[in-house]
C-alpha cells in the first residue's frame, strides 16, 4: 500500500463519528401505519435537537408501492435547509433523481443490491442491469452538483443466495467510485455479517478505494448489529446508519430486524469515551414518541435502561 493510501485511511479514522438516523425512511417504510407529515416533522425536530447530524427523511419510490414515503418531496421542501443537520433521501431510479432535484435535497443515497435475487425482488431487475443504470444515474446526479453516497445492499450475504463474494462488492464499488461518489455504504441487508466479515470487507474496500469514505448499514436480524458496528469502527469506519428504537426490517427478507438502535449505538460509543454528539435522554424522547404512535415497544434497549434509572432517581 502506498504512503498516500495510508495517509487517506488515517484521515478517515480521524474524522468524527457520524450516525445517520434512518428511522424516517428504513424504519417507517414497512409500517402499516402511515405517519402524517406533521408527525414526521416533529420526529425530525427531536432527532435534530438530540444532535443527529445526518437524517435520511424519505425515499423517492413509487407512492403506490410505498405509500409511507409518498410525502417525501413535500417533507424535504418543508424542512428546507437546516443548519448543522444534513437532510438525505434514497434514490432507486431516474424518476427518483428527477424528484430529488425538484425538491433540492442536498444529499442522497443511491443504492443497488449485489445479490441478483434480492435485486429482482426489491428493484424488479437483475443486479447487473440495476448497477449499470445506477452508475449512469450517479454520473447524472454528480454533474448536477448533488452529493451522492452509493449503497451496496446485501454486501455481506443474502438470504436467497447465501454468501456474496467480496470481489463482486469490490467490482460494484469500483464502478460507483469512478462515477464520482464520495461515500460507499456497505449494507448488511440480511443481517448475515459477523465481526470478522465486516473487518475483512472494510479492509479490502478501504485499501482499494482509500479516497472514498465508507459507511455501514447494519440490520440487527441475528443480534450482531452492535458487534458488527464495533468491528467496523475498529477497522476505521466512522459513519454508521442507525434507526431510533431499532425500527425497521425489510419486506423481501423474512425475519429481518431493523437497524442498530440509535440509542444503543450512542450508549456503546459514549461508554467507550467516543463522542457521538448525540444526547441520550433526548433520543430516548424520540423513541417514546415513535412507541406512542405505533402503540408498541421497539427493540432498542437504552430507553428501558434510562427510564428505569430516572424512576430510581425520583424515588
Ligand atoms: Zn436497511
Amino acid at each position: 500500500m502506498s504512503q498516500d493510501s495510508v495517509a487517506k485511511q488515517d484521515k478517515q479514522k480521524q474524522a468524527p463519528l457520524l450516525l445517520e438516523d434512518e428511522a424516517l425512511r428504513d424504519g417507517l417504510q414497512i409500517e402499516s401505519q402511515i405517519f402524517t407529515i406533521n408527525q414526521k416533522i416533529e420526529f425530525f425536530n427531536m432527532l435534530k435537537k438530540a444532535g443527529v447530524k445526518r437524517i435520511q427523511v424519505g425515499s423517492f419510490v413509487h407512492p403506490k408501492i410505498v405509500p409511507q414515503m409518498a410525502d417525501s418531496d413535500e417533507l424535504i421542501k418543508v424542512l428546507g435547509s437546516q443548519a448543522d443537520t444534513v437532510i438525505s433521501a434514497l434514490i432507486l431510479n431516474s424518476k427518483g433523481l428527477e424528484r430529488a432535484m425538484a425538491c433540492a435535497v442536498p444529499h442522497v443515497s443511491m443504492s443497488v443490491s449485489i445479490s441478483d435475487t434480492h435485486s429482482r425482488k426489491n428493484a424488479r431487475r437483475p443486479a447487473t442491469e440495476a448497477l449499470i443504470s445506477m452508475v449512469e444515474l450517479i454520473k447524472s446526479a454528480r454533474s448536477q452538483g448533488l452529493e451522492v453516497r452509493a449503497g451496496l445492499q446485501s454486501a455481506f450475504g443474502c438470504v436467497y443466495e447465501g454468501t456474496i463474494s467480496e470481489s463482486a462488492v469490490l467490482a460494484a464499488a469500483e464502478k460507483m467510485t469512478l462515477a464520482g461518489v464520495n461515500e460507499i455504504n456497505l449494507a448488511d441487508s440480511s443481517g448475515m455479517a459477523n465481526p470478522y466479515s465486516i473487518k475483512s470487507l472494510v479492509k479490502q474496500v478501504t485499501q482499494e478505494f482509500p479516497e472514498v469514505r465508507i459507511s455501514l448499514h447494519l440490520h440487527d436480524t441475528r443480534g450482531l448489529g452492535l458487534a458488527n458496528m464495533f468491528s467496523g469502527y475498529e477497522a476505521g469506519v466512522r459513519v454508521f446508519d442507525v434507526c431510533t428504537g431499532g425500527l425497521g426490517g425489510c419486506p423481501f427478507i423474512k425475519g429481518a430486524a431493523g437497524n442498530v438502535p440509535t440509542e444503543d449505538a450512542v450508549n456503546m460509543f459514549e461508554s467507550m469515551g467516543i463522542d457521538t454528539g448525540i444526547e441520550p435522554n433526548t433520543i430516548i424522547e424520540a423513541v417514546a414518541f415513535l412507541e406512542k404512535i405505533l402503540n408498541r415497544h421497539l427493540p432498542g434497549r437504552m430507553k428501558r435502561v434510562l427510564s428505569f434509572e430516572q424512576s430510581c432517581d425520583t424515588q
